[in-house]
């Protein structure tokens, strides 16, 4: 079993202060694979006098050697695609046939460098010069479910905005984040703009979130953890971007085609074994057609191949840990005993798994928009059918959740999705199963978070806005935002 003994503050690899390890369990075959350390709040403290004592100087780089730095990390990542394949099949049982958790970073580091080349950062509003300049400190708190990708859109926006950073992953998967810092550290970020300390949400990201050096909290996570996060930042009134829970439903008109909607339904929401924010894991049908989607649900969430994660032909892997294998079960049972009605998959592992924590791609129909399955985040290949009458009514349905992440429409009428479109209130829809782009804003609307990332607004959460007066010729040289 590897041991991993370090953390990385200030341009070095770092012994913790108290030095604590973790196993990390790969799920496939619930044995130990790696022993990491993990950092308390004295390594915080030391991390963020890093990124204070760096700040100043990258703050300042230009925008020149900023979008370099980017290319020499795409150059560093990419000749590690495989390893990051690997490193994320085991700690998280993510299958390598997911390329897009692998190649999607790339992307998104693309269209931050790509940004960089035409954002003002300097422009005019009336008689004042409006800078956006780098909000300061960072501190990034992310998730396992796509435990690169989150990783590296925060810190690749806080990087072009000019912002030094401290970084904490889920300890469920630490692997894939020390790959990272290695290939940072090989790209050349400069001493103390980048730092990580592996640890627990409860002590690191509490001290991450509390700590008086950090200028910005950018959060991925559970909708409970990011009010506690929430809740801490304020007591130092720090700029919080929270990426939190959904439940989000799709809504199949009577004249969409149903077999496509419901394949693809089933697709995107047990896509990662359910694991996926925007899991559209409400599926809202007319009453008087459910009986005739059910057979397509069936059958697709039949084709699905479980097994290793290392396996290419595997599609399915397992839930990520025992404790997330045990929550789904929880509610697979919740959904049979709350009188919803069994269509396929169900409680206990699939047939011919007997390690692992795979669960069975399940589906419900007659789901009351009341029942819990219908209600909560089960994060898990689970979908709720949910019938309703009218137009008017699936909106309701659709809207009556705590949470505003993502929406679907399927209809052939055009127009008609893009009223239901408008009607959503979630901050990212998707008509007839239309791809999404990385330029464009991500984010919740209620109970699902606060701000947006990726393209522009992205990079602005990374940045503060600061008026200066009393230089009109200078400013008039500027463009004008916002006419
Ligand atoms: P989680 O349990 O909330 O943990 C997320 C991160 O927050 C982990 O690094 C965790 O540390 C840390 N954390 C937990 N409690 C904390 C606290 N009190 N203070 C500071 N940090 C704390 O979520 P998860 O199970 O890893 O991820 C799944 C959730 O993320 C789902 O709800 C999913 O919808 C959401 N998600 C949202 C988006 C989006 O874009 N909206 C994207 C991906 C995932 P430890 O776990 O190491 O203790």
């Amino acid at each position: 079993m590897k041991l991993y003994p370090h953390l990385f503050i200030d341009g070095a690899w770092t012994a913790p202060v108290e030095p604590r390890y973790i196993d990390v369990i790969d799920p496939t075959t619930e044995e130990a694979i790696a022993s990491v350390a993990m950092g308390g709040a004295a390594d915080v403290d030391k991390a963020v006098a890093a990124a204070r004592a760096a700040f100043a100087d990258f703050s300042n780089s230009t925008i020149e050697e900023r979008i370099r730095l980017i290319d020499r990390i795409i150059s560093s990542y990419e000749k590690r695609v495989d390893k990051f394949s690997e490193v994320i099949a085991r700690e998280a049982g993510i299958p390598r046939a997911s390329r897009a958790q692998v190649y999607g970073p790339i992307q998104h580091m693309q269209v931050a460098r790509d940004l960089l080349r035409s954002y003002r950062f300097v422009s005019r509003l009336g008689h004042a010069i409006v800078r956006r300049e780098p909000i300061g400190v960072c501190a990034l708190i992310s998730p396992w479910n796509w435990p690169i990708q989150t990783k590296v859109i925060k810190l690749i926006y806080g990087l072009a905005a000019g912002c030094t950073m401290v970084a904490k992953p889920s300890e469920n998967s630490p692997l894939s984040s020390l790959l990272l810092t290695e290939v940072l550290d090989e790209a050349g970020v400069p001493k103390g703009v980048f730092n990580l300390v592996n640890g627990s949400g409860r002590e690191v990201g509490q001290a991450m979130s509390s700590h008086p050096g950090v200028d910005m909290v950018s959060f991925t996570g559970s909708t409970g953890a990011g009010r506690v996060v929430g809740a801490t930042a304020a007591a130092t009134v720090k700029r919080v971007s929270l990426e939190l829970g959904g439940k989000s439903a799709n809504l199949v008109l009577p004249d969409a085609d149903l077999e496509k909607a419901a394949r693809w339904n089933i697709q995107r929401c047990f896509f990662n074994t359910g694991q996926s924010c925007h899991a559209p894991s409400r599926l809202l049908v007319h009453a008087s057609q459910v009986e005739q989607i059910l057979p397509f649900l069936v059958d697709e969430a039949s084709q699905f191949r479980l097994g290793n994660p290392l396996d290419t032909a595997t599609t399915m892997g397992p839930t990520v840990s025992a404790r997330q294998f045990e929550t789904i079960q929880h509610h697979i049972q919740g959904g049979i005993d709350e009188g919803a009605r069994l269509i396929c998959g169900g409680v206990g592992r699939p047939e011919g798994l007997t390690r692992g924590y795979f669960v069975k791609p399940t589906v419900f129909a007659e789901v009351d928009p009341k029942m819990k399955i219908a209600t909560e985040e089960i994060f898990g290949p689970v979908l709720a059918v949910i019938p309703y009458e009218n137009q008017d009514h699936a909106i309701a349905i659709a809207n009556g959740s705590i949470y505003g992440l993502g929406g679907y429409v399927f209809t052939s009428n055009r127009a008609q999705g893009y009223e239901v479109a408008k009607e959503l209130r979630a901050g990212r829809i998707s008509f007839n199963g239309a791809a999404t782009d990385s330029l464009a804003p991500m984010g919740g609307y209620k109970q699902s978070g606060i701000g947006r990332s990726m393209g522009v607004f992205g990079l602005e959460e990374y940045l503060e806005t600061k008026s200066v007066y009393g230089f009109q010729e200078e400013a008039e040289t500027l463009p004008v935002i916002h006419g």
